[in-house]
């Protein structure tokens, strides 16, 4: 999943207004931040299988550290250790929604992965496969980040005329993306792959704080 991880960050900041938007942008992602940096190093490996499902050219055989259910879980754990350290401010109420956001890739990446997310370390694997249909994987996708569109919109206000239009410019440039991730040839091989993808998730963070700069809590 790509884009719909967002929905649930946009919701989150509805749920915690002292939390960034940014910061959920980064949480909802931050495992597939490490996956990026863990496979260019090589900690965990995948392959670029042209048509391999029907909306992803990408076997992920091996992602143990990033993509297990027990390791979401201290992933989850960690992030809210390090957010009440790093941002008191957000107080407690603040990490939890921190870890949540965390956890929240776990379960979306379930809905479209195909059986490649590990319950353990090493397995059972698990997944709902529905990239198996670009129709149905990219409704999904669409639908949570529009759900996602309708907290941030209802719990935050526009500081001036472009605080309206901000929400809609981060939408569309995830649609764009969105879009061409789909539509583009498949990468020459993961090594090409992974830096581009850690690249969006750094982008779309600081869209994310450019956008919440021009919106206040209610
Ligand atoms: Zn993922």
């Amino acid at each position: 999943m790509f884009v719909g991880h967002y929905g649930p960050a946009l919701m989150g900041k509805a749920a915690a207004k002292s939390v960034k938007l940014w910061h959920l942008f980064l949480a909802v992602q931050i495992v597939d931040v490490f996956w990026a940096i863990f496979i260019m190093t090589g900690i965990e490996q995948a392959r670029v299988v042209p048509g391999f499902l029907e909306a992803s050219h990408l076997d992920l055989y091996h992602m143990p550290y990033t993509h297990s259910l027990v390791a979401t879980l201290v992933w989850m754990l960690a992030g809210l250790i390090f957010y009440r350290l790093v941002r008191p401010a957000a107080g407690w109420s603040g990490a939890v929604i921190i870890a949540l956001a965390i956890g929240s890739h776990w379960l979306t990446d379930l809905v479209v992965h195909t059986q490649d997310l590990p319950i353990m370390l090493d397995g059972p694997m698990v997944g709902f496969g529905l990239w198996e249909s670009l129709l149905w994987s990219q409704v999904a996708e669409v639908s949570l980040l529009l759900v996602g569109m309708v907290f941030y919109l209802k719990s935050t206000s526009p500081k001036s005329g472009l605080g309206r239009i901000a929400p809609w410019l981060l939408f569309g440039f995830l649609l764009i993306l969105q879009a061409y991730n789909q539509i583009a040839p498949p990468p020459e091989n993961i090594q090409e792959m992974a830096p581009l993808a850690l690249a969006s998730y750094l982008l779309l963070a600081g869209a994310a704080a450019l956008t919440d700069m021009t919106r206040t809590s209610r």
